[in-house]
Parts: C-alpha cells; structure tokens; sequence
C-alpha cells in the first residue's frame, strides 16, 4: 500500500479560483473523467477506483489544522476531538505521544510488516531528528517512533527516494545543504515511487508543496502544485505494479480555494486506486483511514 500524503487538499466545486478545475491535470482527468473537485466525488467507482470526501472538521470549532489533521491521519486517533481544538503545524506534547503510540507505521513494523517514509532528508535535518529536535512533523515523529530508517540524499541519489516538492528543483534551491541534485520529472519520480512501493508492505510519501502554494509561501504557483501531483500520481499509476494499492489524501483544505490563502473547511479527497480500494469506498471522516489501511495490510 502506497500513502500520499498531500498537505492542505480540498475538495471543492469546480470554480475560476479552484486551481483543480483550471490548471491542466491530465492524469486525474483521465482516472476521474474530469476534475479532483467536489463534483467527482461519487465514491466506489468499481474497478478499483474510490473517491470519496472525508470531513476534517471533525466537529471542532475553526479552521482544521496540520498537527492535529496529520496526527488523526497518522494514527486514526480523532486529534481534534481529544485537544479540543485544531492545532497548526508542528505536534507537540500529546500528539507526539499519539504519533509514537499509535502510528500506522509502527503498528505495520510491530506486525513484521515493510514499512518506509518514501522522503529524504538532509544531514541537518537527520541530525535535528536524532536530537529530537522541535519543530519536526507529524511524520517525522511517526516514522522515528516505528523504528523506520530515514532516507538520504544517497537513497535520492540513486533514486531511491522523492522530494516534498516532487521535481527536486526547490528542494535543492531551498535545503541549502542537497549538493548536486538532479532534478526529475514529476512523472519520474511518480515511477521512482512506484518502484519502492512495489518493494514495501506500507509506503509513505509526503509533500507539502501544496500547502506552500496555498499558502502563497515562496510564491509558489497553485496551478503549479496542481501540475506536480498530476504528473507524480501519473507516474505512479504507469508503473503501479498490480497489487498496489495507492491512497491519496490530504489533512485540510487549502490549495483548491485559490480566493485566499487560509485553509479551508472543505473535505478533503480520499482517492485510491488498486485492489483494496473497495475497503475504503465507505470512509468519511479523516480518522478513518488509518484502521482501514491496517485491516487491509492485515490480509
Ligand atoms: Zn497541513
């Protein structure tokens, strides 16, 4: 099972200022027949295609947020609920504590499952993380509590590893320390995904390029983050060897509201694609994902 992970993804109506219906997207047209926006949401497809609209409010007052959404994802705990409030960015105290506890990867890696974060990260970051530094996301704490080896720019080296940004060309401008890097296409790094994927019970990868560019940060392009996760999941689906299953999902809305720059209050998409993607037909809340990925790796 392959998790992407994509940060602050809504789905909402087709609309001018929703860069899902107005940037090109060919991939998730063709999957789809039309637009990643509300209007495509129909959930169990048959043929191994399920898209469905999963509630990250979860009842809690104000705008949902990245600690507590990534957490519930994580670990299928409700987040939110528990702190009683949404809460931004990076985890601290009680959600690190969930993350370590009851994390998706953990519990694969106690089961004797092959779990991995498909990410690299630099010797700085390696080493914050080994410090057990602030600051580090929900994933990162997850990951480290399984007992996961992370990545590095070796593994992106030769290949064995995709960027947050997907293409390597902001990785390498903004992580200072990357070296030489060799920039992809979005859809070779969608093959680059597929192949450790096929090689692993449970895979991991995150990108948060969609939430920057929601966000504006960098001046990052909405239509742009549109274009990298397109031609990612392209790649991906080209070379998805048949008994993956790829699961698509965000932990807020962000990118598909391109009038402001905040998150959003919409759901947001559960899009998955291979053999189990029936198990998933039913889910709509956001902590829900995580129990149905592990009845599925438990078969
Ligand atoms: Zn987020």
């Amino acid at each position: 099972m392959l998790l992407l992970f994509v940060d602050g993804v809504g789905l909402a109506p087709a609309s001018d200022h929703n860069p899902f219906s107005t940037a090109p997207s060919p991939a998730l047209r063709r999957l789809l027949g039309g637009p990643l926006t509300r209007e495509a949401v129909d959930g169990d497809r048959g043929n191994g295609l399920v898209l469905a609209a999963l509630d990250a409010s979860f009842g809690v007052p104000g705008l949902p947020q990245s600690a507590t959404g990534q957490t519930a994802l994580f670990t299928g705990v409700d987040a939110p609920g528990a702190l009683g409030r949404h809460v931004s960015a990076f985890p601290g105290g009680r959600l690190k504590e969930m993350l370590a506890r009851e994390s998706v990867f953990r519990r694969a890696a106690e089961r004797g499952l092959a779990a991995t974060f498909a990410n690299p990260f630099t010797p700085g970051y390696l080493r914050r993380i080994a410090a057990g530094g602030r600051r580090l996301s929900a994933s990162t704490h997850a990951v480290a509590a399984a007992g996961l080896r992370f990545r590095d720019l070796d593994d992106l080296a030769r290949d064995r590893a995709v960027t947050w940004d997907v293409e390597r060309d902001l990785f390498a401008e903004r992580v200072g320390e990357a070296g030489e890097v060799r920039p992809v296409a979005a859809a070779e790094a969608g093959r680059h995904l597929a192949d450790l994927a096929g090689g692993h019970h449970l895979t991991l990868y995150e990108t948060f390029f969609t939430d920057l560019a929601g966000h504006r940060r960098w001046d990052l392009d909405p239509g742009d983050a549109v274009r990298r996760v397109d031609g990612l999941l392209e790649g991906v689906l080209a070379h998805r060897p048949e008994e993956l299953t790829v699961v698509l999902t965000s932990d807020h809305g962000n990118l598909e509201d391109a009038s402001h720059t905040l998150h959003t209050e919409n759901p947001v998409p559960l899009l998955v694609v291979g053999p189990a993607a029936g198990r998933f037909a039913g889910l709509d809340r956001l902590d829900q994902v995580a129990g149905a990925i592990l009845e599925v790796l438990a078969e």
